[in-house]
């Protein structure tokens, strides 16, 4: 089986990978099982941007096709941040429990119209011959007035899916995987290296 390593030291967004790229055909290897410990500087301005740098660093270390993602939480009214800043919101320690309450508290006495969001998903693949290319997914929501369940990660808890009344946090994994910003872009760069 062809082995392609996945950049990202996030366990949370590994589990969701593994299950998305189950039928792949590729045996999946994260940076742990790699081998490989390095922190790589994500200072683009974009998704893509951020997204290349990871997948072309690792990939030029290590001779292999390489897969990385860059994601974030975009909401309207606060001009769509935290956007490519969303892990780095408000510190990096810091619980999403309070990460969550502050966008709420930023859109206290706002209009269910006026709480648009979505999540964005940019995968990069860098192929050994020094080649890049990517794709990316979105799940359109909005922000909810409280949290509201306990699966997935992140901003899950407060994204509200209008079409299925409820939460990222309350769908299932494998609901989660068939709509989110992940799951598109994963199946969509999956279909590109088929065709290679
Ligand atoms: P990255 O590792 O720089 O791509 O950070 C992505 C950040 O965006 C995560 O740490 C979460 O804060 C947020 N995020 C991305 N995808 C999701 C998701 O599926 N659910 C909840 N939060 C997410």
């Amino acid at each position: 089986m062809e082995k392609l390593i996945f950049a990202t030291s996030n366990k949370d967004k590994m589990i969701e990978i593994r299950m998305i790229l189950a039928d792949s055909g590729y045996e999946i290897l994260s940076m742990k099982d790699a081998e490989i410990d390095i922190d790589i500087i994500e200072d683009g301005s974009t998704f893509e941007e951020n997204a290349i740098i990871k997948a072309k660093a690792i990939s030029e270390l290590t001779g292999e096709l390489v897969l990385a993602d860059d994601s974030g939480l975009e909401v309207d009214y606060m001009d769509k941040m935290p956007g490519i800043y969303s892990a780095r919101f408000e510190g990096v320690d810091t619980p999403y429990s309070i990460k969550n309450k502050i966008i709420m508290d930023k859109l206290q006495g706002v209009s269910d119209e006026e709480r648009s969001a979505r999540f964005v998903c940019a995968i990069a693949a860098a192929f050994p011959n020094g080649e890049v290319t990517t794709k990316r997914g979105t799940i359109e929501g909005r922000i909810g007035y409280e949290e509201q369940g306990s699966n997935g990660f992140g901003y899950d808890p407060i994204f509200f899916v209008p079409e299925y009344g409820c939460t990222t946090a309350q769908l299932s994994p494998e609901q989660k995987n068939e709509v989110s910003h992940r799951g598109k872009a994963l199946r969509l760069i999956c279909e590109e290296l088929k065709n290679r």
